[in-house]
């Protein structure tokens, strides 16, 4: 099996000048996840390396310099699951965990549940050998300056102009035909303390089944667990018929009731997805037309289906991403 990997840093109105640090963040993922997978190593690990680059990354929702909590503490959500089994691993509610998504896939490979939080997740985390952090450890000086500004008037995006984050996701497969997706953020600016988002529920911020393809999502957890957005996705790729080689023009889709941004490296022109992966841009746009309209919410998503086909769709202004194209080529995008 020829492996895959693609990788998102969210979808937000991304502003220009954060535009350099999402494209080289999602770049230097897909590096470090696609040394894995080409040296013939496990699509688990290749997913757990790029989050780990993304979480590292200020620029992004996840790990150190995730948005704060109206206490103003990062409070951190990841999960991981195998496509193969079924199982997932999921940690919620993490304040002293530098990487959310090690302690995620500990769970899936270590415990007997499938999801810890809070204090009994970091309590497992010690006694499974992953260091404890400061929570202050994982404040950035921009997210604790936003955070100030939010509690001094309310809670506003243009608090965050520069540097609105997104959460992170990654989806792989391996020559052995492993699949693997995995999400992981810190959350809604202000969320309540406690509050859990979709991001590491499993059908909801993330899903992946081998017999038909993973996916991660990103948006406004509310509303993205309202549709199960993941779950839903991965059975729109069920549903859809096999791929198409020769660009055919469907149906457009008539029930976008806003605008639904989505590339594909081609496009037939109409402006719709052709080619291999035309049914794995279809899946993503209708899990996203789906959010918008029973929802009227903003998000994204991406997704490989089950032969590694990449599929990416977003309803709001920018989504930080980028894959491996078939010819081996990165592709990433902001
Ligand atoms: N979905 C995340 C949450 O609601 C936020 C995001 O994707 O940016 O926690």
């Amino acid at each position: 099996m020829k492996p895959a990997l693609i990788v998102h840093g969210g979808a937000w109105d991304i502003p220009d000048e954060a535009v350099g640090a999402c494209t080289s963040g999602c770049r230097r993922a897909l590096d470090a996840g696609w040394s894995i997978l080409s040296r013939g190593g496990s699509a688990l690990d290749a997913v757990e390396a790029a989050i780990v680059v993304l979480e590292d990354e200020p620029v992004f929702d996840a790990g150190f310099g995730s948005h704060l909590n109206l206490d103003g503490r990062v409070e951190c959500d990841a999960i991981v699951m195998n496509g193969g089994t079924l199982r997932s691993g999921a940690a919620a509610a993490l304040q002293r965990i530098r990487n959310p998504i090690r302690l995620a896939r500990t769970v899936l490979e270590r415990c007997p549940h499938s999801m810890l939080v809070g204090e009994g997740a970091e309590r497992f985390a010690k006694e499974s050998g992953i260091a404890l952090c400061d929570p202050a450890d994982l404040v950035s000086d921009a997210e604790r300056e936003a955070w100030q500004l939010c509690s001094q008037d309310k809670h506003a995006a243009a608090h965050h102009r520069g540097h609105e984050q997104g959460t992170v996701g990654a989806i792989s497969i391996d020559s052995r035909g492993q699949l693997f997706a995995a999400t992981s953020t810190g959350g809604t600016c202000c969320k309540l303390p406690g509050r859990v988002g979709d991001s590491p529920l499993i059908g909801c911020g993330c899903y992946a089944d081998s017999a038909a393809g993973g996916v991660s999502c990103t948006g406004y957890g509310e509303a993205i667990m309202k549709i199960v957005m993941a779950k839903t996705a991965v059975d729109f790729l069920r549903a859809v018929p096999a791929p198409q080689h020769d660009c055919p023009v469907p149906e457009k889709p008539s029930r976008v009731s806003i605008r639904l941004v989505a590339g594909s490296a081609s496009e037939d022109a109409e402006g719709l997805p052709c080619g291999e992966n035309f049914h794995a841009m279809m899946a993503a746009r209708e899990a996203v037309h789906l959010l918008a309209h029973r929802t009227h919410a903003t998000g994204g998503l991406i997704l490989l289906d089950r032969e590694g086909n990449p599929g990416f769709a977003f309803n709001t202004p920018r989504m930080a991403y980028a894959y491996v194209a078939p010819d081996g080529s990165f592709v990433t995008s902001v």
